[in-house]
């Protein structure tokens, strides 16, 4: 009965994402929106639709084979037949639960590289994108797997043997840890992580450094520094985004954001950065990640007490790590739906920031065209379908967007648009 709900609803997901992807590609239309008439031309227009058809197979046929590899592995008792193996090396419920975790992880890997190598080497390569050589690949590959092996490692040693001393009362302790972690990881990101995979420099001195120092301290925001990292050693395309938070918050804009944008454009786009954090975006979403990681170890030392849903899933020898890991799928259902209720927010949080972004730099203008060029050169969808935006779209399409910096403010605040 379990498992029957369980399927039930991870393919009936799968199936209302389908529909809503087909509606995507047919709602893509021949003829340039008004907005970007002057944008395009024909010819790029129809590339940037090209596109979009592309990432769509990838992603369906990616999907569907996900939820397929999973049903498959665990009727054919994967979870059992892994977790007797493991056992059988007899080292003890800690170390073996580290091996569970570990075996998945790499199975898991496995599975997602070849689409991987697709995405990077064919689709993005072929409409112009990519700029990542084998050599990037296979190391940044190296890097994240040593990344993951401390990280989660270091958690899920910490995490089971809590539950291995304690019994399922240790989901408090477990909970504090993880987000004690988490937490240290994001203040540590820009120092640490970031620098692994890009090399940042501060934005030389100029027009633009000058226009952007100069907004962070009207808005009284203060930087460690502002940088510039080397994003086209990967992609051409352009991003900019802010990491850490207290006194060790960075700004990063790509190099190739930097490149095709004006000073005044740069500095939109950074005000809309700082939006985020002057509006609160960036403790909501810190709260409601630890708020969602508590439900999810709360829950979870329900869970671990259930012999029945370790059967349903075709478990025979319940221990606290197959039970996190059945505990993680079998969420999956409700994942979804916190997904669409995050994506809601994320997409108002959005047109929060461009509305503070206006107000700070005194006009909305610098902000349109900057989007206006990210989407052109990144052949943005300019006409997704409503219910794929629904259900997984963190920010809204840029019609959208571009609509609610033109309307007034006052009009702005009575009706927050969707
Ligand atoms: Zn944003």
């Amino acid at each position: 009965m379990i498992a029957f709900v369980f399927v039930s609803a991870l393919i009936l997901y799968r199936l209302l994402d389908t529909t809503a992807r087909v509606l995507n590609i047919r709602a893509l239309r021949t003829e340039v929106p008004a907005e970007f008439q002057s944008w395009y031309d024909p010819a790029r227009y129809r590339k940037s639709q090209a596109y979009t058809r592309a990432n769509t197979v990838l992603n369906l046929v990616s999907s569907w084979a996900g939820l397929i590899a999973l049903l498959l592995f665990w009727f054919i008792g994967g979870f059992e037949r892994l977790d007797a193996m493991v056992r059988g090396w007899h080292l003890g419920a800690v170390a073996s639960g580290l091996c569970y975790f570990g075996l998945l992880a790499i199975a898991q890997e496995i599975f997602s590289l070849p689409f991987a190598i697709y995405h990077t080497f064919v689709l993005e390569q072929r409409f112009g994108f990519n700029r990542t050589s084998v050599a990037t690949f296979v190391q940044d590959k190296l890097k994240e797997l040593l990344l993951s092996v401390i990280v989660f490692g270091l958690l899920g040693w910490v995490v089971l043997s809590l539950f291995e001393r304690f019994g399922s009362g240790a989901w408090i302790g477990a909970w504090l840890v993880t987000a004690l972690g988490s937490l240290a990881l994001m203040y540590f990101a820009p120092k640490v992580i970031l620098p692994l995979f890009f090399k940042m420099k501060p934005i030389d001195p100029g027009a633009l450094r000058d226009s952007l120092t100069d907004l962070c301290r009207r808005q009284q925001f203060p930087v460690r520094d502002l940088y510039v990292i080397d994003g086209s050693r990967r992609s051409a395309k352009a991003n900019a985004f802010f990491t850490g938070f207290g006194s060790n918050k960075r700004i990063a804009l790509f190099d190739t954001l930097i490149a095709n944008h004006t000073v005044p454009e740069l500095s939109a786009v950074l005000a809309h950065e700082i939006g985020h954090a002057k509006r609160g975006h960036v403790w909501k979403h810190l709260v409601a990640a630890q708020v969602s990681l508590f439900c999810f170890f709360w829950f979870a030392s329900w869970f671990l007490t259930q012999p029945a849903l370790f059967a349903a899933f075709g478990v025979g020898h319940p221990s606290y790590y197959v039970g996190l890991v059945l505990f993680t799928i079998f969420l999956q259902p409700l994942g979804i739906l916190l997904g669409i209720v995050s994506c809601y927010f994320s997409r108002r949080h959005e047109f929060e920031a461009d509305r503070f972004a206006a107000e700070a730099v005194g006009a909305a203008e610098p902000l349109i065209s900057a989007l206006k060029k990210l989407s052109k050169d990144n052949l943005a969808n300019l006409t997704p379908h409503p219910l794929l935006v629904g259900l997984e779209f963190s920010h809204p399409p840029v019609l959208a967007r571009i609509a609610a910096l033109r309307s007034p403010p006052s009009l702005h605040r009575l009706q927050i648009p969707r």
